[in-house]
């Protein structure tokens, strides 16, 4: 008998009730038992919906993220919130976001710290709090939270297992402040694990999965070798350890995974099909395998009848010693496809989300147990629906095949060399010594937002919204005219977001109402779904850019998202290589391009925000990803005159290892993070000698805090002594949409009162 099980179910619930729950409280608008009581609620729901199952998750709930409640389970506080007074669950969220409950308005509270950091689980767009390590960090367990759950699961009937992340994992993703050797806290560590695994085997606890998915990363000898010192260890407690490994293969690992001496290893059997035969040979008569099959990261039904094709000969050799689960943890996509009444039929048919994988489940289950005539009705249904959409006129499009077809990476050539533009578009737009600009949006305000829900909800027309829109415009180019900034933007006001406004307009995508994905904490996104050939049928932007310009001598940019993100921020197609979606969008955006440089805007942007987001947890597989996805930018991007600026925009300041690929995109200006980090960002161009224009962020526009002109003077010049001064543009960080304009307009002016300094400066000098 396969034995059918979960590794994760998202938390934030249907309809988001999680999120408003903790906001609520957050804001004091509700109590922490009203929060305790929502939280129980979805758990419940949340089991239920898994009832089938032969073993369903406990402890994959979070109130904001599964490492850090692994963090209090370890007793690995940060010293600055130890000895807190206050409730334990109120210290969870300072470390979470600086603050308990109760505090969201009002200053001075005497409760804030220093959030802890955080950063993207793995090649998710998932963030997690980073744990804090030093040499001297003890570990202390704090079971209740598991038990508790265990226990409400087990009063629930819930055949349940607790989950919780491996102690490699947990060190690997930590920090050490103090740059000691992480591996050294490893003994004590174990001593806490064991512990814990203890507690459960005693409240009854049989299985327990054990998330390791460093695995699937590349593991030195030393990490190699502390997993076995780590497996041997807890191979002494009395349960039995399901070591969990998502979201890759395991490569130069699968000796080492195969060979630690747990109970069962599930592994990601869509990323890692071609390892399965060779896990099978090595795994001991005794051992389970878990099979994550469904895919727990995208929205597309599985194809059920070739799954069986693959898993019955493995069920007959391996019994009940086989496994069936979602790839990874379900926390990756929405959580009901039964709530999306606004897509169309067939669209619908295509897709499944979190509570349809784990149907997919049972109906794999099923067949297994008792043959595929005991789901026929299932397995036909979906057999149909993965046809029609294999067939459909929607998906392919013979007009984009075709240009497909024709489009070499050539296409992404610029006429001339950096040099020999620069010398054009300096003569054509003639701008000072240390240019300033924005990277694009300014404050969405609440009157955009609400001119926006009105023309969705069609209770503005087209034109009135188009003129609420075309008044933010005016304002926006008054304001930045009044600042003296030298290269004005619209402002982005028509845009709700800079995936979704795109996607919007392009053939090939599709928006659910509630597809909604955790972010972090409290915040969601809704991804794009990609689901067919990508074609342009209008312009998108060139009528909101051409007003923004003739209402003023500036020049103005034009704004786009470029193909890399649009891909990386949505749920993509199965049935093509990324790559191939990507260059289909590149080329939308191309033509994008060249119709806003026909209407005359001089200087045009592409944000890349989420280049780096694409890269593979493997190095190796680098260089593969960062070819197609700079050649896609590339055919996006440099389609234009020699006259014509390209300006590109990236949200992160670690790009030391990609530098040369962040070069290759040819862009005449990139703009980019920097102000947090100090300029220690430009560090890469000590090595490297970047060739074109920068415009390194001196304004943090994640902080309410607004900058002073000498921090910003004394930013500049330390990015001048590793880049000429003729190359620096001054700029944001990155969209100002967040702030509020009364944190923008003196931020702004600090900026521009530090460009005319520095320009005083160099000018003498
Ligand atoms: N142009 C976008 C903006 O200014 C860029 C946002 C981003 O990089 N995330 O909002
Ligand atoms: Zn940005």
């Amino acid at each position: 008998m396969a034995i059918t099980h979960n590794l994760g179910f998202p938390r934030i619930g249907a309809q988001r009730e999680l999120k408003f729950a903790l906001e609520s409280y957050w804001q004091g608008g509700s109590s922490r038992d009203e929060l305790v009581a929502a939280a129980a609620q979805l758990r419940k729901r949340h089991w239920a919906l898994q009832k089938d199952l032969d073993l369903a998750p406990v402890g994959d709930f979070s109130f904001y993220d599964q490492v850090l409640d692994m963090s209090f389970t370890l007793g690995n506080l940060p010293e600055r919130v130890r000895g807190y007074e206050g409730h334990e669950l109120d210290n969870y969220f300072r470390v979470a976001r600086g603050r308990s409950a109760g505090h969201d308005h009002g200053h001075g509270c005497c409760h804030a710290v220093t959030a802890g950091e955080m950063t993207k689980w793995f090649d998710t767009n998932y963030h997690y709090i980073v744990p804090e390590f030093e040499a001297s960090t003890q570990f202390s367990l704090d079971a209740s939270r598991l038990l508790e759950q265990w226990e409400e699961a087990r009063a629930q009937g819930v055949a349940a297992k607790p989950v919780i992340i491996g102690p490699l994992t947990y060190l690997a993703l930590g920090k050490a402040k103090d740059d000691s050797d992480k591996l050294a806290l490893l003994p004590s560590l174990l001593s806490v694990y064991s512990a814990l695994l203890e507690r459960l085997a005693q409240a009854g606890a049989g299985w327990v999965q054990i998330d390791e998915p460093i695995l699937v990363t590349e593991l030195d000898a030393e990490w190699q070798e502390a997993f076995h010192q780590a497996y041997e260890a807890l191979a002494a407690t009395p349960v039995k350890l399901l070591l969990t490994t998502y979201f890759g293969r395991l490569g130069g690992n699968l000796a080492l995974a195969t060979a630690l001496p747990v109970a069962g290893l599930h592994i990601d059997a869509l990323n890692a099909a071609e390892e399965i035969t060779g896990i099978l040979d090595r795994l001991d008569q005794d051992r389970v395998l878990s099979l994550g099959v469904v895919n727990g990261r995208n929205i597309w039904k599985s194809d059920l009848n070739a799954l069986l094709d693959q898993l019955e000969p493995i069920a007959a050799k391996l019994g009940d010693r086989l496994w069936i689960a979602p790839s990874c943890s379900l926390l990756h996509v929405p959580t009901d496809l039964a709530l999306e009444t606004g897509l169309d039929d067939e669209l619908r048919s295509w897709l499944a989300f979190a509570a349809q994988r784990l149907d997919e489940i049972r109906i794999l289950g099923k067949a297994l147990n008792q043959g595929r005539q005991a789901v026929q009705a299932e397995l036909e249904q979906n057999r149909k629906a993965r046809q029609s959409r294999l067939d459909s006129g929607r998906v392919h499009n013979p007009e984009v095949q075709q240009a497909l077809a024709q489009a070499g990476p050539e296409l992404g050539e610029r006429q001339s060399p950096f040099k020999q533009r620069a010398t054009v578009q300096a003569e054509k737009l003639n701008l000072p010594l240390f240019p300033t600009t924005t990277i694009g949006s300014f404050p969405q305000t609440e009157d955009i937002r609400r001119s926006r829900r009105q023309y969705k909800a069609g209770e503005l027309d087209e034109s009135a919204y188009r003129r609420a829109m075309e008044a933010e415009i005016e304002r926006c180019i008054r304001e930045q005219e009044t600042l003296g900034l030298d290269v004005l933007v619209h402002g982005e006001a028509e845009r709700n977001d800079m995936v979704e406004y795109f996607g919007e307009q392009l053939d090939g995508f599709a928006f659910s109402r509630h597809g909604w994905v955790q972010s972090y904490g409290s915040r969601c996104v809704k991804p794009p779904i990609l689901y067919g050939d990508v074609r342009r049928s209008h312009p998108m932007t060139v009528e909101w850019i051409r007003h923004a310009q003739s209402l003023t001598s500036k020049p103005v940019k034009g704004m786009l998202t470029g193909p890399v993100t649009i891909l990386n921020w949505s749920f993509v197609r199965d049935d093509q290589p990324r790559s191939a979606s990507c260059l289909q969008i590149a080329l939308a955006i191309r033509s994008e391009v060249q119709d806003l440089e026909r209407a005359g805007v001089a200087i045009i942007q592409i944000d890349e925000a989420a280049l780096r987001e694409g890269l593979p947890l493997r190095r190796s597989e680098w260089k593969d990803y960062l070819k197609w996805a700079i050649d896609a930018y590339r055919i996006a991007a440099n389609g234009v005159r020699d006259d014509t600026q390209i300006h590109t925009h990236m949200c992160y300041s670690e790009f030391n290892d990609i530098i040369a690929s962040i070069a290759d995109m040819d862009a005449d200006v990139i703009t980019i993070e920097t102000s947090r980090s100090d300029m220690e960002l430009l560090q890469a161009f000590d090595k490297f000698a970047y060739p074109n224009d920068i415009g390194p962020g001196v304004y943090d526009i994640h902080s309410p805090n607004i900058p002073g002109k000498d921090d910003i003077v004394d930013l500049m010049r330390k990015a001048g002594e590793r880049i000429p001064v003729r190359r620096l543009w001054v700029n944001p960080d990155c969209g100002l949409k967040t702030r509020k304009w009364e944190e923008v307009t003196p931020a702004l002016r600090n900026m521009v009162d530090a460009a005319h300094e520095l320009r005083e400066l160099y000018y003498r000098s």
